[in-house]
């Protein structure tokens, strides 16, 4: 393959689930590797399975990818010089080589009963061995084969595996060298005249002149087959890279099928996408350097295939959370303030109707809770503390009050100088009360603020109180100060 080319990479997922973490990110480093090298980077949708591949799945893969911004120079929507971009509209193309083949003697008709294969395979993966052809149909004569077609049986194509070696030199794992002869003449057409998923591939991939096949290694055992293919089909090999797989904490591999790892789901958590992306490509690629915030941008301008691990990845919700919160800090006020309304409004927060004055508080709100969460769906665990009249957990503030008699008279002046305030009040009064407070009981900093956190917010956690006062509605406040007193029996 001569260097000139210019770098052609695909994503070819099958329609027949959700994008998830691994296949997310198998689309990502190709998106990476793609712009690193202005290249084009294909999408390409393998729906030969007719029986699993839905509309509404390869809708949700667009869908989800362009949420990633992951955008394509070819597809299926958008067309190009390639396509089409779907297998099923490139059947007659398979049918054609297939036969090509036929005739130049490089795969034969098989005439074995799918059945009986299928039993075959079954039984020797039972006792743990792989299992392979025995070649049977290879031998038939032309005439034996034109009285079995003449008998109205729809044969299979085999491909004749030549003997000897096939070496695969991967860009993740090195040499990889595989006898052919364990490999046995596998299918490249279905009697039904479907194409067998390993050719489907070779033809698209040559066709398409792709120069770089990136993929998970749970690809790896079709690629010796692939590249005979290649030979036998004249065209030129691109060169592959195999990825680690992603597994589960419970080092399963994620499923497709099961929604937990979909991206759908991480959007509607409220993760930021670019946070997501971000995430993805540290699973199994070490950025040079120390830093690992990352905008898509900066990825593309440090992201190499030689800096991806052969080892398995494994899926960390703490790690996710801690890119995703920095992700969260570094936005624009105003567009983390956008992307958060809809979950504001599930809180029954604010109508749909965001006026002038209110949105720049809810800004505000928003800005107050950044630091603490990874998702925008969490800020329902903390955007109560400025609109919901919630009671003071009853327990938590007995447990505070009981080391110190002095605490209780705090709690009595704090909600009557709240009660004799006017509203609104200026700037410098939480301040101001604040240290009234500590000079008419004598309590400290650190006995004082705790307890003042658990009766304006009723919560012992969240975001700094000198933040929250000015944002929290003075009506709200007294009516706090005032269960909290109601509580103490004074
Ligand atoms: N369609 C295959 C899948 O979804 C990918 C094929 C390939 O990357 O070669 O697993």
């Amino acid at each position: 393959m001569s260097e000139e080319r210019k770098t052609r990479v695909r994503f070819a997922p099958s329609p027949t689930g959700y994008l998830h973490l691994g296949n997310a990110r198998t689309a990502l480093f190709n998106w990476l590797f793609a712009r690193k090298r202005d290249g084009d980077f294909i999408l390409r949708i393998e729906d030969t399975d007719q029986r699993r591949s839905t509309k509404a799945y390869e809708e949700s893969l667009l869908r989800d990818l362009r949420w990633l911004k992951l955008d394509w120079d070819e597809g299926p929507d958008t067309g190009g010089a390639y396509g089409p971009y779907r297998q099923s509209s490139r059947m007659k193309l398979y049918r054609n080589y297939a036969h090509q083949l036929v005739k130049d003697g490089a795969a034969y008709p098989c005439f074995c009963p799918p059945e009986e294969t299928d039993a075959r395979r079954e039984e020797m993966s039972s006792r743990g061995e792989p299992y392979r052809y025995d070649g049977c149909c290879r031998k038939l004569s032309p005439s034996r084969r034109r009285a079995l077609a003449d008998r109205g049986l729809k044969p299979a194509l085999r491909f004749k595996v030549r003997p000897g070696e096939v070496s695969v030199r991967d860009l993740v794992r090195g040499e990889v060298k595989f006898d052919s002869s364990l490999l046995g003449d596998f299918v490249i057409m279905r009697p039904d005249d479907r194409p067998a998923f390993n050719f489907a591939v070779v033809l698209d991939d040559g066709l398409m002149e792709i120069t770089h096949v990136i993929r998970g290694e749970d690809h790896l055992p079709n690629t010796p087959r692939q590249l005979l293919l290649y030979e036998a089909l004249g065209l030129p090999p691109p060169r592959f890279a195999h990825l680690s797989l992603v597994m589960s904490p419970e080092r399963k591999p994620l499923s497709k099928r099961r929604g937990d790892y979909s991206i759908h789901s991480f959007q509607t958590r409220g993760y930021l996408p670019e946070a997501v992306a971000n995430y993805l490509a540290l699973l199994g690629w070490s950025p040079p350097g120390r830093e690992e915030i990352f905008s898509l941008k900066q990825m593309v301008g440090k992201f190499s295939l030689e800096a991806l691990s052969p080892s398995s990845a494994i899926f960390d919700q703490t790690k996710l959370d801690w890119v995703a919160n920095s992700h969260i800090r570094l936005q624009d006020p105003q567009r983390l303030t956008d992307l958060a309304l809809p979950f504001l409004k599930k809180t029954g927060f604010t109508k749909d109707v965001v006026a002038d004055k209110k949105y720049r508080w809810l800004q505000q709100v928003v800005e107050t809770i950044r630091d603490e969460i990874s998702c925008l769906s969490q800020v329902a665990d903390y955007a109560p503390i400025f609109f919901q009249e919630e009671s003071i957990p009853e327990e938590e503030l007995a447990a505070e009050l009981a080391d110190d008699p002095r605490k209780i008279k705090m709690i009595v002046r704090l909600e009557e100088s709240l009660a004799a305030a006017v509203p609104p009040v200026p700037a410098n009064f939480w301040d101001k009360l604040f240290s009234r407070l500590q000079d008419d009981t004598g309590l400290d900093g650190k006995k004082l603020f705790p307890l003042l956190r658990l009766i304006l917010t009723g919560r012992r956690r969240g975001p700094e109180l000198k933040k929250i006062l000015p944002l929290l509605p003075y009506e709200l406040a007294l009516k706090r100060a005032r269960r909290a007193r109601e509580m103490t029996g004074r």
